[in-house]
């Protein structure tokens, strides 16, 4: 099972207000979509490189996990997601691999896609998320 590519990169950051238009103007690339993801307690904010996104994630709740991560680690990334042609094929293999999974079965994310997450533990530090359109 392997992944098409990186579908994107999310950075945790204190405020969308004042991090869209740095890396606009870092970039020189236009944010595309700003979209609130209410059961993650998240306002995200996409640009496109490439075929990789970064996605900036803004908390709305302190004790959502973007607030608990910011209150933690600070500002920084926070996410690295890869994109397969099926995401329930692609957590069920990683499990079957030895992966502890946050999310057993994908569910909706932002910009509607099926995603799901693998536990930092079991992959050497670093939150991925699977996701397929
Ligand atoms: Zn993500």
């Amino acid at each position: 099972m392997k992944p098409t590519h990186i579908e994107h990169i999310g950075i945790a950051v204190k405020s969308l207000d004042e991090s869209i238009p740095y890396f606009e103007n870092l970039l020189g690339t236009k944010c595309y979509s700003v979209e609130e993801v209410k059961e993650q307690k998240v306002k995200t904010a996409f640009f496109m490189i490439g075929q990789t996104k970064l996605e900036l994630l803004e908390s709305t709740d302190p004790e959502g996990p973007i607030g608990k991560f910011l209150e933690k680690k600070g500002e920084g990334i926070h996410h690295l997601a890869f994109a397969f042609e099926d995401v329930s094929a692609a957590l069920k293999d990683a499990e079957e691999k030895g992966t502890q999974l946050i999310d057993k079965v994908s569910r909706k994310g932002a910009e509607g896609l099926n995603i799901g997450f693998l536990h930092p533990k079991s992959t050497h530090g670093v939150l991925m998320e699977f996701c397929s359109k």
